[in-house]
């Protein structure tokens, strides 16, 4: 029995394609939302089967927002639980969130095998992007199986001495395919899809807001549009967007996520996930970072790492592309294979 355990948005983006996988090969596998995002929850829930476990309980009650180790320990509680009264062979965790390594590290407690999907990045700077390098080398170290996104992250982790490793590119690629399919090819526009949220961002949030202030009113023919994030470390910042051209909204789903993204003119963002995005539509990407765990879309031509600096680096964002070729982060087939390894394994 296979246990596939999210519980924020993206893994949720990145693990339907393998939800779909599994089903397709007939393997029996259970999941489990463990409430991390709830706010987020409602925005992708469609993507994935209704959780057979699910630990938003834990999360309830007045308090909105929880410390990182509020969360750890509510997660870790709620999944040894899980684990004592049910039999699993082998837990999947994707990413890098306290989701992931809470779920990892009780399945190791148990004595339950955990595969990684999207394992073997690095940043190899604690501090950047926190708590996330922390997490994933820490799933790195107990986990059984590893499926490895791209080359350099499978080097990483040759280097790092673990066993069962697979360079099987990202299911992010699969994800953008599987609505890629069914959406009219869009029209460049003058639109900037910016998303912020990074935990690291969160103390210069004003400073990059008042970037894009600067950004907006010195190029008004650029729309600004930011789906902004939910946390209040971001919103409370939302009233310094006074400019005509930027258009702040709430959160989207990832259908209409993907018809911005593919009719953006470039794309602004301290995400992971919009970093990989970007390369699937051939779009260039301002990362609002000091350093990136995903160099191949900056080693293809598409990404700068800005950090603060975003409007330094609007003459080079403003041109073209290279033309579009297969992105760095996979074929579509990622899912698949995983669902091949993941039979393997957990006979
Ligand atoms: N996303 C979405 N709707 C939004 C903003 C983002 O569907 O309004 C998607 C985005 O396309 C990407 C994922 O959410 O796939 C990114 O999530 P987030 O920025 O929370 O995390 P990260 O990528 O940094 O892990």
């Amino acid at each position: 029995m296979i246990l596939i355990a999210f519980g924020t948005r993206p893994e949720i983006i990145k693990l339907f394609p393998v939800i779909n996988a599994l089903k397709e090969q007939g393997l029996h596998f259970r999941t489990v939302f463990t409430g991390q995002q709830m706010d987020l929850y409602e925005d992708v829930k469609e993507l994935v089967p209704v959780p057979d476990f699910n630990f938003a309980d834990a999360f309830s009650g007045k308090q909105k927002h929880n410390t990182l180790g509020e969360s750890f320990i509510k997660i870790c509680k709620a999944a040894e639980k899980l684990f004592q009264e049910n039999h699993f062979d082998i837990v999947v965790v994707q990413g890098d969130t306290t989701t992931a390594y809470a779920l990892a590290q009780m399945a190791f407690y148990n004595g339950i095998k955990v595969a990684h999907v999207e394992a073997g990045l690095r940043t190899f700077d604690l501090a950047n992007p926190y708590p996330e390098e922390l997490n994933r080398v820490l799933i790195s170290r107990l986990a059984y199986v590893h499926f490895a996104p791209t080359k350099q992250a499978f080097l990483n982790l040759q280097r790092e001495g673990v066993g069962n490793v697979h360079l099987v590119g990202n299911t992010i690629v699969d994800a953008v395919n599987f609505f890629k399919a069914k959406m009219n090819s869009p029209a460049t526009s003058r639109k900037v899809l910016v998303t912020l949220h990074r935990r690291e961002n969160h103390f210069h949030m004003e400073m990059i807001f008042d970037e894009l202030q600067f950004l907006a009113s010195g190029n008004p023919d650029l729309e600004i549009i930011l789906p902004i994030h939910p946390n209040p470390n971001v919103q409370k910042h939302r009233k310094r967007l006074s400019a005509p051209n930027i258009r702040v909204i709430d959160p989207v789903g990832y259908p209409e996520m993907l018809r911005l993204i593919g009719e953006s003119y470039f794309l602004i963002t301290d995400s992971g996930g919009l970093q990989e995005e970007g390369t699937c539509f051939n779009k260039k990407v301002l990362v609002v970072r000091e350093k990136t765990e995903r160099p191949e879309t900056i080693e293809i031509g598409l990404g700068r790492l800005v950090g603060k600096e975003i409007s330094k680096a609007i003459t080079w964002a403003r041109i073209p592309p290279p033309p579009l070729r297969e992105s760095p982060y996979g074929n579509g087939h990622t899912a698949e294979m995983i669902a091949e390894y993941l039979k393997k394994y957990g006979d």
